[in-house]
């Protein structure tokens, strides 16, 4: 990273992000009408929380979603106003601005539930624990959570407005979670329903069983990477056409020759088995680079995949231009959408063994990010 000529940049395309809530809303629609939330956590998973919720809205996305209300209320904050879920709170959050801001909030438990009604007014999803033994509540108190529901809802203190699960491998259709779940999650309904709840939405679905579950569709699907363009279960989803919507680049400030047998980066882990030519990239792990993409990853140089070699340090990488002497200023696209060529995200989350969820979240740091 040096000064702002070389300043490594996310460039997030925002058409990409309308073009794939689109799609995906379409695909949900074709047998009725199925509402689309847009998953907005973690800034986006790293592509900027409060630029994509206007992009997904502008599409049409009925619902955001995110995990904590200091995220709920960052959206509130930057003026959007539409159907609001958060699902990460718990006993002691300020459930009083959350439901100031109009966000309906979640409840894992009958404790919670009651801080929630001492508010007064809040609209209150119910998380069901169906199997991924994460939040929700578990199956042995589905029957008193509903029942507390219910009271409190009579009593006029709450109104439950919502009844969801999340699924634990949606991304590996033939895993046996998912049936179980999606049986276990029927079983929630119809239990509150015998409770006298009534809940506007029930949802199960995110990406991948939105892409590969149509039958836990529900009333809503939970989309987050598929509303970045990228594929929640490689290899086994159907290509409906999402388009990835970062691209990670650099500038190159140095291009040298390097001689056989010189090493390259800390501890040498890469040492030239021929005459060549490398390039220092000033980008590393210190903003989210993975560290083990040294010796693994590649990245896109005019033109040509070009491999990272040795450790990717701190603030640079360096990678091999195979005899090559581009000037400083080159543009390194370390992965985009892959029309061109370039490694996508979910090439270099094979490269490190992650998934691409990981790649771009965590990028970040001291790159520039820039909607277009
Ligand atoms: N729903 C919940 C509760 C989540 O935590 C997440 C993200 O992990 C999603 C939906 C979206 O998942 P995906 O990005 O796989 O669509």
């Amino acid at each position: 990273m040096t000064g702002p000529a070389y300043r490594a940049e996310i460039v997030v395309d925002l058409a990409a992000v309308r073009h794939n809530v689109r799609i995906l809303k379409d695909l949900v629609s074709v047998d009725g009408p199925v509402q689309l939330m847009a998953v907005v956590k973690a800034d986006a998973y790293g592509h900027g929380m409060v630029e994509v919720a206007a992009a997904a809205r502008d599409a049409g996305a009925d619902w955001l979603g995110v995990a904590t209300l200091d995220e709920a209320l960052a959206l509130r904050a930057a003026g959007d106003q539409g159907p609001l879920l958060c699902w990460l709170t718990a006993p002691g959050d300020d459930y009083a601005a959350g439901v100031a801001a109009g966000i309906e909030l979640t409840a894992y438990s009958v404790e919670e539930l009651e801080e929630i009604a001492a508010v007064g007014g809040a609209r209150v999803q119910l998380k069901v624990d169906t199997g991924l033994s994460r939040g929700g509540a578990p199956r042995a108190e589905w029957p008193a959570f509903f029942a507390a529901a219910a009271t409190l809802e009579d009593d006029r203190r709450i109104t439950v407005t919502g009844l969801w699960s999340h699924l634990a491998a949606s991304d590996e259709p033939a895993h046996p979670a998912n049936d179980a779940q999606e049986a276990a999650f029927r079983e929630a309904l119809v239990l509150a329903e015998e409770a006298g709840l009534e809940p506007e939405v029930t949802h199960l679905a995110n990406s991948a069983a939105t892409l590969l579950r149509p039958s836990a569709h529900f009333d809503l699907v939970r989309c987050g990477i598929a509303t970045y363009g990228l594929d929640p279960a490689p290899g086994t989803s159907p290509r409906v056409g999402l388009r990835p919507a970062m691209t990670a680049r650099a500038r190159l400030v140095m291009s040298k020759e390097i001689a056989a047998g010189d090493g390259v980066s800390y501890g040498h882990t890469w040492v030239a088995d021929r005459d060549t030519s490398v390039g220092v990239v000033p980008t590393g792990y210190g903003e989210g680079v993975p560290r083990a993409a040294g010796n693994a990853a590649s990245v896109w140089v005019e033109d040509s995949l070009r491999p990272v070699r040795g450790r990717v340090c701190m603030d640079q990488l360096v990678v091999d231009l195979h005899g090559e002497l581009p000037p400083p200023g080159t543009e390194v696209v370390l992965f985009g959408p892959g029309d061109r060529g370039e490694p996508t995200a979910q090439d270099w989350a094979d490269a490190v063994d992650t998934i691409s969820y990981e790649i771009v979240t965590r990028i970040g740091g001291r790159f520039v990010r820039r909607h277009v």
